[in-house]
């Protein structure tokens, strides 16, 4: 038995949701909430027989699945996004208690479930594919789309819901099957999305079992899905690390892979930059949910002649943002997801210390009965981007750098290993556009006058180099899910061959 029970707000809001797995099993899975830094449940975790039941039942439900009429497809998800509408507040607060967001964050979060599933629902009649002119009298070349088979859907403790909906609400109206491993430190907000899930399901009707399937576990569940040839897309978010060890392997079978990994996201403040505009949205994007967004900023370029402004700007709401538990006290910046962030982060602090960085902020918050990691964001002055800079640390550490030449700064901003996310403050027109051109920012995304985090779903989201190259959510995003064929057709009486070929036989 627990030591402790349960905190009814916690075991309230999942019965809200409809989980009803068990909370309390002995010698099963933690689940520590970052804001007090308790266990709130224990649970029950899948085995590798689990696992592999839980693929041979997606694949089952694949071949009825992808013979549903798409727009029938899009029915389902548009029941789920009316159920998540109902479960709003309750999911909301779910992401809020195991990942320690504020409550506007954590249902921005929902939202972002609800908002992709409304995009999906429009996909399912826009799976089109292309015409394409041919070289050959009397025929016609096209391009088909069809469904991809089983996706498994990994994903990160810092997002625990939306990124699962950014795939499956695709997946589904694609005719895939989904497993999902959640983060081990997230399993109960899945377990909240998947119940709310099944109350779609039971309203729509008629749609095959295991279409959609939670693993609550550790890494070698989300190894069993990556192993499995039955699985023909991973979808897999988390750190770089996690990406080094899964995209091989995938590879190695000739599976699909979309890749969303760690990022080192920069912003430039350029002279003619709006300096109020810019102040804000720095604010946001480097403390905001605790510095543990993949797309937190975590770099500032400022140019020599409005550092002195606007840094001393910065260090004063670094001074003073509010940090303590969001639910309670309202706090701006909750607390990191565990001691090992925090390790993380003052290591990282020591190690720029070391390399002549002046530290502002960075230590640890004590909060009111809260055995819990909350921290003072830290703002690091660097006389370079050495050391620490050149990674990422999943902690809300800001490095700024003077800077006096633009394509010095492009080269800075671009010598890094992530490629996520990336912001230019200007109202220079000729430093915008290059900064959006080839040889400007590389990464996936590229803002002006906003900041690097905050993305929304109807653009395709992902980055390059070390961030995986991955595309999900908007845009063209939906191709990944499904299997491109192209055909072609000849309707004349003859068999002209392409390239002008001959091989006429008697
Ligand atoms: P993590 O890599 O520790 O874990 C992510 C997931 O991968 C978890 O579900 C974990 O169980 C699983 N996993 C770990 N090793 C695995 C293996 N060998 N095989 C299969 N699965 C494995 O990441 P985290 O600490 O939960 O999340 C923070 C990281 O995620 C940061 O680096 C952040 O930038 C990144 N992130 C990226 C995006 C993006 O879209 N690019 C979004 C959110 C988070």
């Amino acid at each position: 038995m627990l030591s402790k029970p349960l905190p009814s707000i916690t075991a309230e809001t999942l019965e809200r949701c409809g989980v009803t797995a068990a909370l309390d099993i002995e010698g099963g899975l933690p689940v520590i909430s970052p804001l007090t830094g308790e266990r709130v449940a224990s649970l029950a975790v899948h085995s590798a027989e689990d696992a592999a039941r839980a693929i041979e039942a997606a694949a089952s439900a694949f071949r009825s699945w992808r013979l549903v009429p798409a727009p029938r497809r899009g029915e389902l998800v548009r029941l789920y996004a009316e159920e998540l509408r109902k479960a709003k507040e309750e999911l909301g607060r779910m992401v809020s208690i195991e990942a320690g967001k504020s409550p506007s964050e954590g249902l921005g979060e929902v939202q972002e479930m609800i908002d992709i599933c409304d995009f999906a629902v429009g996909l399912s009649r826009q799976l089109y594919g292309l015409t394409i002119a041919t070289e050959r009298p009397g025929h016609r070349m096209m391009e088909t789309w069809h469904p991809l088979g089983v996706v498994g859907i990994i994903t990160a403790f810092n997002f625990p819901c939306a990124p699962w909906c950014w795939n499956a609400a695709l997946a589904l109206v694609c005719g895939d099957p989904v497993i999902w491993k959640p983060s081990e430190k997230t399993p109960l907000t899945a377990l909240a999305c998947q119940a709310v899930f099944e109350r779609a399901l039971a309203r729509f009707g008629d749609a095959p079992e295991g279409l959609s399937q939670v693993l609550v576990g550790g890494p070698e569940l989300g190894e069993a899905l990556v192993d499995s040839r039955k699985v023909a897309l991973i979808s897999a978010t988390g750190s770089t690390r996690m990406g080094r060890i899964v995209g091989p392997k995938v590879a190695a079978r000739f599976g699909k892979c979309i890749l969303e990994l760690g990022g080192n996201n920069a912003g430039i403040v350029c002279p003619s930059a709006d300096m109020d505009m810019a102040l804000r949205a720095i604010a946001f994007g480097a403390m905001g949910t605790a510095g543990q967004r993949c797309t937190t900023m975590r770099r500032l370029f400022v140019h020599d002649s409005v550092y002195d402004l606007l840094v001393p700007a910065l260090r004063r709401a670094y001074a003073s943002v509010s940090v303590g538990n969001p639910l309670e006290s309202g706090a701006l910046v909750g607390p990191l997801i565990d001691g090992a962030a925090f390790e993380g982060m003052q290591a990282a602090l020591k190690e720029a210390a070391d390399l002549g960085g002046t530290v502002h902020g960075g230590a640890r918050a004590s909060v009111e009965g809260a055995a819990a990691y909350y921290v003072k964001p830290a703002l690091v002055e660097m006389p370079e981007q050495a050391g620490p800079v050149l990674r990422e640390t999943f902690a809300p550490i800001l490095y700024v750098m003077k800077y006096s030449d633009f394509d010095e700064v492009l080269e800075l901003h671009n010598a890094v290993g992530g490629g996520l996310s990336s912001s230019i403050f200007t109202t220079d027109l000729r430093e915008m556009e290059t900064f959006l051109s080839a040889r400007g920012s590389d990464c996936g995304i590229a803002n002006v006058n906003i900041g690097t985090s905050g993305a929304e779903i109807g653009g395709a989201f992902g980055g390059e180099k070390e961030t995986g190259g991955g595309r999900e959510s908007g845009s063209d995003a939906w191709r990944a899910y499904m299997r491109r064929a192209t055909n072609t057709i000849n309707y004349s009486s003859e068999l002209p061959l392409a390239q002008g070929v001959v091989f006429d036989i008697d």
